[in-house]
């Protein structure tokens, strides 16, 4: 292994100068191979001894189209890292190589005058809010890694998050407006992707393109308030919540609902918490706040905290507790605890939690993110606790989810085809075949995909 890593860097060097931007030392190599994949108990046994053999930080889209050359040309493996928050060990290389790790391409270029930032893939997210809002923009919708998650593998790897109740998610409503990719051809190049042709490339981890800049649509600025209710029982708070969420009335960037015991998790917000009361967490436009109050209040609510919204840094930040970061508070609280991400019909919801109520008890425990979907209706997203005993048992829950019409997108794979956010039309896979015929771009996790031979 020693002379794998030891060769590479070596040879790298002849095309990254700074020899500081290649990275071999075990520890280092150890990190940038892995993301946040022990959220599942399933991945967490299959992917922690998997490694780069040398990481390396590009500056600038020439010194990724060397290193991508450089790759072709002795047939290694490719894998991009953004900063790795993913869930599914995204960016975790199967087969080594080399790990392109894009930190330090992280320039906003621009945000022009109708609301679309111009920036590098490494740029972080909480950058980008805090530097829109100054200009009376905003982000349409990021994940709650906010802090950390960069913009490059949002689009490669996420899907939508705090403001999809507005805006849907990433593959919705021109929200990503293009992005120039890095293939990986015999000979590589830069190609434009804008309209339609983003599809090719977004959300398909870095298997088929490096996404090298970006132009993102941004929301016009809102002042926000943060504000939750706590309710005698589930079906009350997600009664409430609902009608937040899909009514035209409310200007909105968060509905979300934990059922008890999930809000016990929450121990540095105990104060907002009201033992054995569902938690409905909501961001509202601040004007709306009284009327919001008033609403809760008629609908059985006791209203346990409002605050503002000011950026990222906000104390306490509410979204911290949402989305995929629900699932950390329940694992912290208790490690046998894991997740799923569903979608219910709006429809056929109560009937859906009812049926999954029966037939788990209290192994599922029901988390709601209401997102706009891409035809603009407001559905129940899900990210359900679930207590984890064995494989078999969460793939029978999986499957009943689906007999009884719940999407999920499983989460305990580590492949597209199967996260549920794979293009039926396979666009995605064209794509790969056509940027990246030698399959060097993160092998293994687009398993539709087969090695074309190659004739020189
Ligand atoms: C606590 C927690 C909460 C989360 N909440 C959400 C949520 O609300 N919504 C959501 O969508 N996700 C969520 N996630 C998942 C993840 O944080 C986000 O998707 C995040 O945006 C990923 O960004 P990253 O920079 O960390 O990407 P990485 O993890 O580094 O990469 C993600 C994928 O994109 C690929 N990639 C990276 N850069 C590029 C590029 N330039 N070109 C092409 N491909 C690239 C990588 O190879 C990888 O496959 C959460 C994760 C955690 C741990």
């Amino acid at each position: 292994m020693f002379h794998v890593h030891f060769e590479l860097a070596t040879a790298l060097s002849e095309v990254i100068h700074d020899r500081a931007r290649i990275l071999t030392a075990p520890s280092v190599l150890d990190r940038l191979s892995h993301d946040f994949y022990w959220y599942s108990p399933v991945l967490r046994t299959r992917l922690a001894d998997k490694c780069g053999d040398v990481a390396v930080q590009p500056v600038n889209v020439d010194e990724i189209l060397a290193v991508l050359r450089f790759a072709g040309e002795r047939e290694v493996p490719v894998t991009v890292r953004g900063a790795g928050t993913g869930n599914y060990g995204q960016c975790v290389p199967l087969e080594g190589g080399i790990v392109l790790d894009l930190a330090l391409m992280d320039k906003l270029e621009q945000i022009t005058a109708d609301g679309v930032a111009v920036c590098e893939p490494g740029l972080r997210l909480g950058v980008l809010e805090t530097e829109a809002r100054k200009h009376r923009w905003e982000l349409r919708m990021y994940p709650s890694t906010l802090v950390k998650a960069s913009v490059g593998g949002f689009l490669g790897g996420g899907s939508g998050g705090i403001g999809s109740v507005m805006y849907g998610g990433l593959r919705d409503f021109d929200n990503v407006r293009g992005f120039e990719v890095v293939t990986m051809e015999e000979m590589p190049r830069v190609v434009m992707h804008e309209g339609a042709a983003v599809h090719e490339i977004l959300h398909a981890w870095g298997t088929n393109g490096i996404l090298t800049r970006i132009w993102f649509a941004l929301a016009p600025a809102v002042e926000w308030a943060q504000f939750t209710a706590a309710f005698d029982s589930y079906d009350a708070a997600f009664d409430f919540t609902e009608s937040v969420a899909v009514g035209a009335q409310w200007t909105k960037r968060l509905a979300t609902v934990f059922e008890w015991p999930i809000p016990s998790f929450f121990s540095p917000i105990r104060h907002v918490v009201s033992k054995d009361k569902t938690l409905a967490l909501l961001m509202i436009e601040k004007s709306q706040l009284e009327k919001l109050r008033a609403a809760a209040i008629a609908a059985g609510g006791e209203v346990t905290f409002t605050g503002p919204y000011e950026g990222p840094r906000t104390q306490p930040l509410l979204s911290d507790y949402t989305w995929n970061h629900t699932t950390l508070w329940a694992m912290k609280a208790d490690p046998a605890y894991t997740y799923l991400q569903c979608g219910f019909s709006p429809a056929e919801c109560r009937k859906q939690f009812a049926l999954l109520r029966e037939r788990y008890g209290k192994e599922i425990l029901f988390h709601i993110e209401f997102m706009k979907n891409g035809d603009g209706v407001v559905i129940p997203g899900a990210i359900p606790v679930v207590r984890f005993t064995t494989e078999e048992r969460l793939n029978d829950m999986i499957a009943y989810c689906r007999s009884i019409g719940v999407f999920v997108a499983n989460p305990h794979v580590n492949y597209l085809e199967d996260g549920g956010r794979f293009r039926p039309d396979n666009i995605q896979l064209l794509a790969k075949q056509k940027y990246d015929p030698r399959g060097l771009l993160n092998p293994g996790k687009m398993i539709s995909f087969h090695k074309q031979k190659v004739t020189r």
